[in-house]
């Protein structure tokens, strides 16, 4: 069986997430977020005190770690040596961790296959950063959605607010940057625009515009003539 795969690469903060899981329920597809993969990651070598610039400490330890994803109620969930990690990932300090070791092979060989794996067995919408230039190339629809640092900024800005959190507009911008930069820049698997990809910018446009424009882009490559 031929499954239908949809890749959404872009910058931190350009709404993959949630437009993803949005298009996935529509298309009755299982949404993956390879990001909360790197996170759960970066997570244990927090807990274990490695510092992110100790490439061989972080090598060895890849060894002892075992990424798996489960779906309850068709929500993701991630589990880091079978412990539901998923609440746990969203904080600034992982966020700076994730994208630091993320630039090593053995983490990201550690993913590369558990993710070929679930698009090869069943529909899926995946983002992430190298999804449609690394990880599943022949992906029939790829799409790179991105949107301006400072919307971006704001966005986040007004989701932690919301959440009663306190936060600075400014930093959350640099820190957004600073991600980026590290992101685009690896010598493995960075973040760029697959040359067959959809642009989206999504600056000026609401989440049901971008869910559209995905399933337009999708609708033109029809998934039952993909097959
Ligand atoms: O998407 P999210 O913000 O959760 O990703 C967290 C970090 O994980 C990114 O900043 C990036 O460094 C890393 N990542 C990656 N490749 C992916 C997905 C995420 O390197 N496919």
């Amino acid at each position: 069986m031929t499954t239908y795969n949809i890749a959404i690469d872009g910058p931190a903060g350009a709404g993959k997430s949630t437009i993803a899981r949005k298009a996935a329920a529509r298309l009755g597809f299982i949404y993956v977020d390879t990001g909360a993969m790197y996170r759960a990651m970066a997570l244990y070598f927090l807990r274990k005190g490695i510092d992110r610039d100790d490439e061989k400490t972080i090598a060895e330890a890849c060894g002892s770690i075992n990424i798996s994803l489960h779906y309850k109620e068709g929500v993701q969930q991630v589990l880091l040596n079978g412990e539901d990690v998923s609440g746990l990932i969203r904080t600034e300090e992982v966020s700076q961790m994730t994208s630091a070791i993320s630039v090593y092979a053995p983490v990201r060989e550690k993913l590369l296959e558990l993710q070929r794996e679930l698009a090869r067995t069943q529909d899926v919408i995946m983002d992430g950063r190298d999804i449609g230039t690394c990880v599943l190339p022949n992906a029939q629809t790829k799409i790179y959605l991105t949107a301006s640092s400072h919307v971006r900024a704001l966005r986040r800005f007004k989701e932690l607010e919301e959440k009663g959190q306190r936060c600075n507009l400014e930093e959350i911008e640099h820190d957004i940057i600073e991600r980026d930069y590290r992101d685009m820049h690896r010598d493995i698997a960075p973040l760029k625009q697959a040359e067959d990809a959809v642009l989206i910018d999504s600056s000026q446009m609401t989440i049901d515009q971008v869910i559209q424009a995905i399933l337009e882009a999708v609708g033109d490559k029809n998934p039952e003539d993909g097959r």
